[in-house]
């Protein structure tokens, strides 16, 4: 039977460290601060922001949210970020995506100041990480690292292939185990034979977005197997694809019409010896690990 890497043990004992180190700060006077920014009434992206102000909360952190109208300009939220940037009592600075049309996401991600980019996706934080120099590196790919260290997985030595190249996960994923001495391929849409590079894969995550897209002939047997994919399938037919006589999936997917799943089939686990499920793997770490960069960046920012 594959080991599930249970996301959510994990996350919480990086937040039970956060919350240590929070208080060992607060001995000394310090209080590590984020704002979040969230723009307009977007569903999903309330709950996050909602989530992540909530952890911050709870782990004894400062959080500001700050909500500016889904008719706000470019300008107006330059105007933002540069107050945030000149502020003492924040230490991250984290605008919720996606952002209204009218605003250009790339000007305004590109405006946050560095040593505050606690999402790791400014073009300096992105250099750093290459250059293997103290960043902020993106959340979700350093929970990926979290999971497969805390878990014993063994990464140097070993062949990581990482599915998907985007700017916040596939290239940092790929780079944070570089780091830690895999021996890293870097797969994408125009990757020739794709099942032939992924079975050579002793670590395989897949961050592709697309549901299920990993199948189980394309799985090393005895690979780890990190799914970073969130994808909601709401088709019966998709569904049955799946899940097809699970009880618990069907029940949900009974309930509320749509059901999650990375983009790893499940079928795909089994050839594993571990695996990240999807829900419960990689997107419990995201927060967890906001919260960690947040404190970093207010250490690094008085150069702890
Ligand atoms: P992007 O759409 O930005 O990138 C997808 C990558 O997958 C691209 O590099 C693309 O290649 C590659 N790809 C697409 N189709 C294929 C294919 N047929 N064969 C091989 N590679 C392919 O997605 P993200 O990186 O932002 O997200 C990936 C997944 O992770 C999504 O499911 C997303 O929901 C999830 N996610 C989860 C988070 C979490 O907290 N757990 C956080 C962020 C994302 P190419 O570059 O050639 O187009």
């Amino acid at each position: 039977m594959p080991k599930v890497l249970d996301g959510a043990a994990i996350a919480a004992e990086i937040k039970r460290e956060v919350a240590e180190e929070v208080k060992r700060l607060a001995a000394r006077g310090m209080r590590p601060g984020l704002a979040a920014v969230l723009v307009g009434h977007v569903p999903a992206s309330e709950i996050y922001v909602r989530s992540k102000v909530q952890t911050c909360g709870e782990l004894g952190l400062y959080s500001d949210l700050i909500t500016p109208p889904d008719t706000v300009t470019t300008e107006e939220m330059l105007r933002l970020i540069a107050e945030l940037n000149a502020r003492d009592d924040i230490d991250g600075i984290l605008v919720q995506l996606p952002l209204p049309k009218q605003v250009d996401s790339k000007v305004l991600l590109d405006a946050v100041a560095p040593e505050k980019d606690v999402d790791g996706f400014h073009p300096v934080n992105a250099g750093r990480l290459q250059a293997g120099r103290p960043a902020l590196a993106p959340c979700t790919p350093a929970g990926v690292i979290e999971i497969l260290k805390r878990s014993g997985t063994p990464i140097s030595g070993a062949n990581a292939v990482v599915v998907g190249r985007s700017d916040i996960v596939g290239k940092p994923a790929a780079m944070l185990l570089l780091h830690e001495n895999a021996t890293v391929t870097i797969c994408h849409s125009k990757t020739r034979d794709l099942g032939a590079v992924t079975r050579g894969a002793d670590i395989l995550v897949a961050a592709i977005g697309r549901p299920g897209f990993i199948t189980p002939e394309m799985v090393k047997p005895g690979a780890t197997v990190i799914d970073v994919g969130i994808n909601r399938i709401d088709k019966r037919e998709e569904f049955d694809r799946f899940f097809k006589g699970n009880a618990k999936r069907e029940a949900a997917f009974a309930k509320r019409g749509s059901v999650i799943v990375g983009d790893v089939h499940p079928a795909a686990f089994e050839i594993s010896s571990a695996y990240t499920p999807v829900p419960g793997g990689v997107g419990l770490l995201t927060i967890a690990m906001l919260m960690a960069n947040t404190v970093r960046a207010a250490k690094m920012r008085r150069g702890l």
